[in-house]
């Protein structure tokens, strides 16, 4: 049972790595872009305040952000374990994110990071453009992305490196090559957690 999370950058494929990883290991994934996305689509009211940081490529405010995962990490579901995909994506979210698992008693496992190079994202980016039509996978709003992953998100994965729960993984690979890394970079550090 793993207690763990995901970064990387816009395009780096880290929803897809997710998702099989979440499925693989058997815990619960936890997307605040698609939960976010879901909201925007339903039109709640949450959906309606955070629709124009999304379509702006802009951080969702952190009070909606944290109160959003508060209440998702308080469900029966990802009390055996989770991955969170797209959370914390500033220091400021760490802290929160500590003090929540802190309340719960519980602590987290790992950090995962996918590094990628920037040219292959925005390209990576602005073909699922195609495919999905999602408001923020213009070029302009890509770019803006990218410079909010550096200034924002890499001091998250800094900081969890400098409490030695950070593997890093080239997210440059075809789908099934990075998914055998993660895997195998998980199970040297988790051998029982993670099955074949
Ligand atoms: P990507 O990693 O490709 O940018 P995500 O699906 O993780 O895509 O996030 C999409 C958008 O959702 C972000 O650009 C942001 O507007 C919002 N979002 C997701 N997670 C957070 C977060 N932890 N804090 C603030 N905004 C967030």
């Amino acid at each position: 049972m793993l207690r763990m999370l995901i970064i990387g950058p816009p395009g780096c494929g880290k929803g897809t790595q997710a998702d099989r990883l979440s499925r693989h290991l058997g815990i619960t994934g936890v997307s605040t872009g698609d939960v976010f996305r879901e909201h925007v689509k339903n039109l709640t009211p949450l959906g309606r305040d955070v629709k124009a940081h999304l379509d702006g490529g802009d951080l969702v405010p952190d009070g909606l952000t944290n109160r959003m995962v508060r209440d998702r990490l308080d469900q029966d579901d990802v009390r055996d374990g989770f991955l969170l995909d797209g959370y914390p994506r500033n220091t400021s979210q760490l802290a929160e994110l500590d003090t929540m698992l802190t309340a719960i008693g519980q602590s987290l496992d790992v950090a995962l990071q996918l590094t990628a190079d920037d040219t292959e994202l925005v390209r990576r980016v602005l073909q699922r453009a195609t495919l999905t039509g999602r408001s923020d996978d213009t070029e302009d709003v890509i770019r803006h992305r990218l410079r909010l992953y550096y200034r924002e998100t890499e001091p998250v994965a800094a900081m969890y490196s400098a409490r030695g729960i950070l593997l890093s993984v080239d997210g440059m690979g075809s789908e099934d090559e990075v998914f055998d890394q993660l895997l195998a970079a998980l199970r040297e550090s988790f051998p029982s957690a993670v099955p074949d």
